[in-house]
């Protein structure tokens, strides 16, 4: 039996399904990969110009000393990630019949896009489509309906959005590298109602794990604390690196997806 099949077996006897993404679940929707300075600079060639990779980018710093360039890069992914249509493996996932719970390290708010329940998704790394103060100055978290417009040549921002009650920048409510000020408010939220789904569990529990690589990786070990502790079972979806899993299935996102619903 190959893995698709038996992939598709465990999830028919699954009651409950985790599914846990990556990046690699984007990619598949046309959004860059962040693998790693090549693919970081091919999908920015003017931060490679400006000898910036993505760790240096992604960080808090610049929304203090260089707001119109901290704005470029979230502004021109907001741009990116509001005019993208999630692809056709979300809607594979999305109409399962199981009790579903998403958790994602994705910022792009495409499981939203695609229509699943708000209320039962963890952004553990934030989303980009909500605000904080760059301060901050206080817990505040608030919904991103302003534009944001870039100059992609100079690599700056034409606005910079401010914090709603003292002025200063406001920065998306995202998790960067070296963060102390990310306001974990929103996140500790839907981390209450991930473990009170967590704790309803009485049948079988499968977890999707889709694109969730070793460099960044949270969500590979939240799929292996879970499958521990509730003896789930584990399907790692990904190309380069599906192996410790149960099932393992080295193919990008839409591709399995679409193949392990041809079995079910
Ligand atoms: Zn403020």
């Amino acid at each position: 039996m190959n893995n698709i099949k038996k992939a598709a077996n465990e999830i028919k006897k699954a009651k409950y399904l985790l599914i846990n993404a990556g990046a690699g679940m984007g990619v598949d929707s046309g959004l860059p990969d962040f693998r790693g300075n090549e693919g970081f600079w091919m999908a920015y060639p003017i931060a490679k110009k400006l000898g910036l990779n993505f760790q240096a980018l992604a960080n808090p710093a610049w929304f203090d000393i260089n707001p119109r360039l901290a704005w470029a890069f979230y502004g021109h992914r907001l741009n990116l990630y509001r005019n993208t249509t999630p692809h056709r493996g979300f809607e594979i996932l999305k109409n399962l019949p199981h009790n579903k719970f998403v958790f994602t390290s994705n910022v792009d708010g495409q499981f939203q896009k695609a229509g699943f329940d708000d209320k039962k998704i963890v952004e553990i790394h934030g989303s980009i489509h909500y605000l904080q103060c760059s301060v901050p100055c206080g817990d505040e978290i608030w919904e991103n309906n302003e534009e944001v417009e870039v100059d992609m040549e100079k690599f700056e921002a034409l606005n910079i959005l401010k914090c709603k009650f003292c002025g200063s920048v406001a920065r998306p409510n995202i998790l960067m590298f070296g963060d102390f000020r990310f306001v974990e408010k929103r996140v500790e939220v839907q981390l209450a109602r991930y473990e009170y789904w967590l704790s309803q569990i009485d049948d079988k529990l499968v977890i999707l794990e889709i694109g969730a690589g070793k460099a960044v990786p949270t969500v590979r070990y939240e799929s292996e604390k879970i499958k521990n502790m509730f003896n789930a079972t584990l399907i790692r979806i990904n190309p380069r690196e599906a192996d410790g899993a149960d099932i393992e299935i080295p193919l990008r996102a839409k591709e399995a997806l679409e193949k392990i619903e041809a079995y079910l």
